[in-house]
């Protein structure tokens, strides 16, 4: 009497051990797969959608990523823009300044010498 392989003892009872929880379940269990040997995938239904459902979040996470490192691209490009703007911007709001600190010194001059002809 010749002892049986545990592969041999599993294709008879049709049953296949998966090859990621290792756990032996029926081929019923396993996707099926025309290139496989048996026609079936070598892991599990359950490992096969656990690992698709990792994939597609690590997919959701990756492409989460990329729009939040485009966004911030963007945003630096229009910060960029502003502060370029901005730079550009900046005599003028030094004659804006120089403007208003003029006025009011003239209106604080006007200001002391109707004081001074008052009293
Ligand atoms: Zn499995």
């Amino acid at each position: 009497m010749s002892l049986l392989t545990q592969k041999e003892a599993n294709a008879i009872l049709g049953v296949k051990q998966c090859t990621l929880c290792g756990d032996p379940k029926h081929l019923d269990q396993f996707y099926k797969r025309k290139s496989m040997r048996d026609g079936h995938r070598s892991e599990c239904k359950e490992c096969s959608d656990k690992s698709r459902t990792e994939r597609k979040q690590r997919q959701l996470e990756k492409e989460t990523l990329e729009k939040s490192i485009e966004l911030a691209k963007k945003h630096d490009e229009a910060y960029s823009l502003v502060m370029g703007w901005e730079e550009k911007k900046e005599p003028i709001s030094s004659i804006i300044f120089n403007y208003v600190a003029m006025v009011g010194f003239i209106l604080a001059m006007v200001y002391m010498i109707l004081d001074g002809i008052t009293k």
